[in-house]
């Protein structure tokens, strides 16, 4: 039989725009020893800006940009749309004659007879491209075309307002340990990481890396993974309770997930453990 505590926790939850899909997570957020979060749309708005078109010196910035928005035409990814929203004018389809999405790297796409490739350094190692260090304090998008480096698009990405407060009150809560797995790079993650107060963080990997690491580290505590699952769904799976943004999460991220944040506001996150408590009669 359920204990009947189960359904005044889940109705309890959904007052505070928490869905949960069972009253067995609320066994599991009771005793939350660690909770791991994606970084982007998770702990940062996800709205991407670009802040900067860098090109070389065989193209224009406006040419760049063009290039870089043809080959994201298809791409639902925040980088995508924020490449998109700059350029800002119609895309010409019939121009795009292949087109890839390489999860966790970026597009190749085969625009107008050019090979493009749109992404990350891993994604211009993998095509051997020789794509230069570059300094910039936010999330690099390089640019390559028919294998040669074209140029780099710079984009920004807001830390959420509250999350560094949301992370203290978890670990007041005896949230032990806090961990963010991303796919951008060591330094933007680093930088995340300190300014919220996130203990350690995994940078650079890819879908299946960040699945991995699951595996190894979920090892008989309690574990919550959080993400907005755009490419998160099958780590939301395997968490003991996989947790979803509701409002950018995407739908398979929301069909993962055995708990879903309505307004997408990480400090809910604390009101659920509070309530778990409360229902099933746990003082601390
Ligand atoms: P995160 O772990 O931060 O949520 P993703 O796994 O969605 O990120 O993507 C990891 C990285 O792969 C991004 O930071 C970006 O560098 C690159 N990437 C993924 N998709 C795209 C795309 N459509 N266009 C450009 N870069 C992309
Ligand atoms: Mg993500």
């Amino acid at each position: 039989s359920i204990p009947l505590g189960y359904f005044a926790g889940i109705g309890s939850l959904s007052k505070h725009g928490v869905l949960a899909k069972g009253g067995n997570y609320l066994e599991v957020l009771k005793n939350l020893d660690t909770i791991i979060f994606d970084k982007t749309g998770t702990l940062t708005e996800g709205v991407f800006e670009v802040v900067k078109v860098q090109p070389t010196e065989e193209f224009s910035p406006e040419e760049l940009l063009e290039i870089a928005a043809y080959a994201e035409s298809y791409s639902n990814h925040p980088i995508a749309d924020s490449i998109k929203k700059k350029y800002n004018k119609k895309i010409e389809k019939e121009l795009i004659e292949e087109y890839e999405e390489i999860s966790g790297h970026g597009i190749k796409a085969k625009i107008n007879g050019k090979i493009i490739l749109v992404g990350n350094k891993k994604l211009m190692n993998k095509f051997n491209i020789k794509a230069p260090d570059i300094e910039f304090h936010g999330t690099i998008v390089f640019v390559a075309v028919n294998g040669n480096f074209a140029g780099y698009i710079g984009i920004s990405d807001k830390i959420k307002a509250n999350v560094a407060d949301a992370i203290r009150k978890l670990k007041e809560l005896g949230v032990k340990h806090t961990i963010m797995l991303t796919g951008d790079s060591e330094k933007v993650a680093e930088s995340v990481a300190k300014e919220i107060g996130i203990d350690k963080y995994y940078a650079e990997l890819l879908p299946e890396d960040k699945v991995k690491f699951f595996e190894k580290f979920n090892s008989g505590i309690s574990t919550a993974f959080v993400g907005d699952g755009i490419n998160d769904a099958p780590v939301l799976t395997r968490a003991d309770v996989g947790i979803a943004m509701g409002g950018l999460g995407s739908d398979a991220a929301i069909e993962a997930a055995d708990v879903i944040i309505m307004d997408d506001d990480i400090s809910k996150i604390s009101d659920a453990i509070k309530i778990s408590r409360k229902t099933l009669k746990i003082t601390w």
